[in-house]
């Protein structure tokens, strides 16, 4: 449903803009008809788009929160539609506290975060809590749920990745990605909000919007979850990334909860450097990320100008390339061994020409990093063409030549829908196209 430079909506939708910034990015809502009139912004979708494609609705204009207004709340314990605390989401001393209110010993918080989490108990009942005593398997199972996650669905990809969908207790089904790799290394790829609003134009998740955040519950046992289904036909599950539905920054609060999660030495036990969260730029969150987590960063950096940034990445009108690279030389400068990783979508004609791969050089000079190189993954609806492989080898030459460290990916899970870029299902309401500038017009295909 990509049409080039035409918002895909019709006269019976209406989008109503909330100021991000006053010249360049908007959060902008936009609602069926029903809930419009209703004024409920229940269920909306959210998305970031460009102020010519505002103006079109302009007189439609409405206060809408902004985009740090999207940020989840996070009370210290997540409770459910029972009142119920939800285990998965509460950080060790939480979990602790919550076990001493009810006049239970720390020791016994100590015996359950373990069976929650390690020994390859992964217990997702009551009834998994081997060794616990009767008073305290009862307490829990009348004031604690275990999951915020039902299982779905599991699909195998040919190349042995698997796609595995959860339903949340609201009905919205997100996605979970778990990749082996043949060097004793299986990355899970968790998801951490129902859709996105970045809008980054060669996304399949972009498109649908932004439906909500999800808790650290629902990222953490999607984690738990990969390890509880998948562990014996692939081994430990060693990485994580936060790269699957989401832009996790935009739901930091709880993303830096989940990561903490992830690397407490008595549960699950990750490396911080083999748990990944991965950014389209929002500076102030970066900054945070980096002051209060160990955990690894990506940015998805995907252009070398700010004018193919403001286009493929329409964050990149409210934090421009510069300020972002330059917020990652400062901030990195003190660090000790700590690297970023920059991922590079490669798309043909549009950010993969020698000057583009010499420019890439350039702007991330100064900043310890590695490069990763990225095929696009086709999708439907989209208009951009992949590299072929044998540009971005001259690529990656190029850049390797001029000093950076930089690897190349080639898609994984395409033929199940499950890679980078290709998570989720558009609804009935999308999230708009971009005004493709002139000069890459022809680099697109004609129509999807
Ligand atoms: S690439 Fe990431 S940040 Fe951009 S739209 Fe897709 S999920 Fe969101």
């Amino acid at each position: 449903m990509r049409r080039l430079g035409i918002i895909t909506l019709t006269n019976s939708a209406v989008v109503t803009p909330s100021l991000l910034s006053s010249t360049a990015a908007f959060t902008r809502t936009l609602t069926l008809p029903s809930l419009l009139r209703n004024h409920h912004l229940t269920n909306s979708i959210r998305f970031l788009e460009s102020k010519s494609l505002v103006s079109c609705f302009s007189s439609s204009a409405a206060y809408l929160p902004s985009l740090d207004e999207f940020s989840s709340t996070t009370g210290s314990v997540a409770r459910d539609d029972k009142q119920k605390v939800v285990l998965k989401g509460m950080s060790y001393a939480s979990l602790q506290e919550w076990v001493e209110s009810h006049g239970f010993r720390p020791g016994q918080a100590m015996m359950l975060w373990k069976r929650l989490y390690k020994d390859d108990i992964w217990a997702n009942d009551v009834d998994e809590l081997e060794g616990l005593n009767k008073d305290f398997k009862r307490m829990i199972s009348e004031h604690a749920e275990f999951g915020a996650l039902s299982f779905k669905d599991v699909r195998s990809a040919s190349d042995g990745t698997r796609k595995i969908l959860f339903t949340l207790s609201d009905g919205l089904v997100i996605e979970t990605v778990v990749i082996p790799c043949d060097r004793g290394r299986t990355t899970v790829c968790v998801s951490s909000q129902v859709g996105c609003a970045m809008n980054c134009q060669f996304c399949y998740t972009g498109r649908m919007g932004l439906k909500r955040n999800l808790t650290a519950a629902e990222i953490v046992e999607q984690a738990v979850y990969a390890r509880r289904l998948l562990s014996r036909e692939f081994g430990s599950i060693t990485n994580v990334v936060f790269m699957g539905m989401g832009e996790p920054f935009h739901n930091i609060d709880n993303v830096i909860k989940a990561a903490n999660i992830m690397v407490d030495e008595n549960g699950l036990h990750f490396s911080p450097r083999k748990v990944t969260v991965s950014t389209s730029g929002l500076v102030p969150q970066l900054k945070r990320f980096l002051r209060e987590s160990n955990c690894a960063l990506a940015v998805s950096l995907n252009a070398t100008t700010d004018e193919v940034r403001n286009w493929i990445m329409p964050i990149n009108r409210k934090y421009k390339l510069s300020l972002l690279l330059e917020t990652l030389r400062e901030e990195l400068s003190t660090r000790h061994k700590y690297k970023v990783l920059f991922e590079y979508v490669m798309l043909a004609g549009v950010n993969d020409s020698m000057d583009d791969a010499r420019r890439l050089v350039e702007i991330v000079k100064g900043i310890p990093c590695k490069i990763n190189l990225i095929q696009f993954n086709p999708h439907s609806g989209s208009s951009f063409v992949q590299t072929d492989e044998e540009t971005m080898i001259k690529f990656r030459n190029v850049v390797a030549e001029g000093g950076c460290t930089v690897l190349m990916r080639f898609s994984r899970g395409n033929d199940q829908m499950a890679a980078c870029g290709q998570l989720g299902m558009l609804g009935a309401v999308q999230a708009p196209v971009m005004r493709v500038p002139e000069q890459f017009r022809t680099a697109l295909k004609a129509s999807v």
